[in-house]
């Protein structure tokens, strides 16, 4: 268990770095940030800093040798480092969870063989693989890379008319799956915690609204029925545990209405970290997600998830962050702004949370 004073090792600077930062402070803990770049918005906030490679390993070990646990702020982190890492000091969570949710086969298997719903799916590692695919998941489908995606990166829509040799060409021929198309009405999350007891702690169910492919908004209660939303925690407190995980992580769920009204819970995607979709919970729950975290790798009791009224996030990309003037002059508005310099197209530039009493 980590006491005041003690340090919190960071790998990445980004603004999921700067926020669990600005949550360790007011539990006395430092937090010393790891990243490669020298811009990191984490870096205007952390007590202690690391630029350097993820493949540095005499700095990886400085850094080891100054920090009471690592965690970080993005699932890439390279398997060596985190088994470099993992050979010296605690790293929360398990590198082994980084391994079973950084691959996409790897991931949707695992969740599938808990007995969850997800999309069909294929491994795809040839235009061969991905016609016979075709042939039984049927059109439209969605062909992923299996590592590396995000924000929808690394993916290719498969329509009635798409040549699979194109599609194949689109994300870039790696290794890849092919998932059935699946017609949600509702994309969802949940943020959730484990405590080093085991103990679990949810966050009530985000709505999300992507545009482009990055998250837009996320809103509180989401839309849909009591049962559903108790599906969706029982789910995630069930990956949550499986992955016998310490720290924070987000499933990223949809929601298909049925004909008879009833409504499914399909499992796409589990972040292993931090997530944009809890970003409300700083000032809408009694703890953050921030926090939360912090607490979990910190070998600390978790905080309460409860939430503090109707919430609405919204994110501000790229130009509309040239807006932070007028919504400052809202007093309702909790603005945060990332320190980015450039706010370049798609770039997460800072969000916007209202948060209105029940
Ligand atoms: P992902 O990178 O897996 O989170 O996918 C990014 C976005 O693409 C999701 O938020 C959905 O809007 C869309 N998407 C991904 N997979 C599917 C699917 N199987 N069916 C329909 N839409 C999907």
């Amino acid at each position: 268990m980590l006491r005041p004073g003690d340090t919190i090792g960071i790998l990445g600077g980004g603004q999921l770095a700067r926020m669990l930062c600005l949550a360790a402070a007011p539990l006395g803990l430092r937090c010393h940030v790891y990243a490669p770049e020298i811009d990191g918005p984490a870096f205007d906030v952390c007590a202690f800093r690391t630029v350097a490679g993820y493949d540095d390993e005499a700095a990886l070990a400085r850094f080891a040798a100054s920090v009471a646990v690592v965690t970080y702020e993005f699932e890439n982190v390279p398997a060596e480092t985190a088994a470099f890492l993992a050979a010296r000091v605690p790293v929360r969570p398990d590198p082994a969870a980084l391994a079973r949710t950084q691959d996409r086969l790897v991931e949707k298997t695992f969740v599938r063989d808990l007995g969850l719903d997800v999309p069909d799916f294929a491994a795809v590692d040839s235009v061969a693989d991905l016609e016979a695919a075709l042939a039984r998941l049927g059109r439209p489908a969605v062909l992923k890379t299996r590592r590396f995606g995000y924000d929808g990166k690394g993916q290719a829509m498969i329509r009635e008319t798409t040549d699979p040799a194109d599609a194949w060409a689109a994300v870039g021929r790696h290794p890849a799956i092919l998932e059935a198309f699946v017609p949600f009405v509702r994309e969802v999350s949940v943020v959730a915690a484990r405590a080093v007891d085991g103990s679990v702690a949810e966050f009530d169910l985000c709505e999300n609204v992507h545009r482009d492919h990055i998250l837009a908004e996320t809103l509180l209660p989401a839309a849909v029925r009591p049962e559903t939303a108790r599906k969706a925690l029982e789910a995630a407190a069930k990956i949550v545990t499986a992955l016998d995980y310490v720290g924070v992580l987000a499933v990223e769920m949809f929601i298909l209405e049925e004909e008879d009204g009833t409504e499914r819970v399909l499992v796409n995607e589990i972040a292993p970290r931090v997530h944009n979709s809890g970003h409300w919970t700083i000032e809408g729950a009694v703890t953050s997600q921030f926090a939360q975290h912090v607490r979990a790798v910190a070998g600390w009791p978790l905080g309460s998830p409860e939430r503090l009224g109707r919430i609405r996030m919204l994110n501000l990309v790229g130009a509309q962050a040239d807006d932070w003037a007028n919504i400052a002059a809202d007093p309702r508005a909790r603005l945060h702004l990332y320190g980015k310099g450039e706010a370049r197209r798609g770039r997460k530039m800072g969000h916007v949370t209202y948060v209105e009493k029940d």
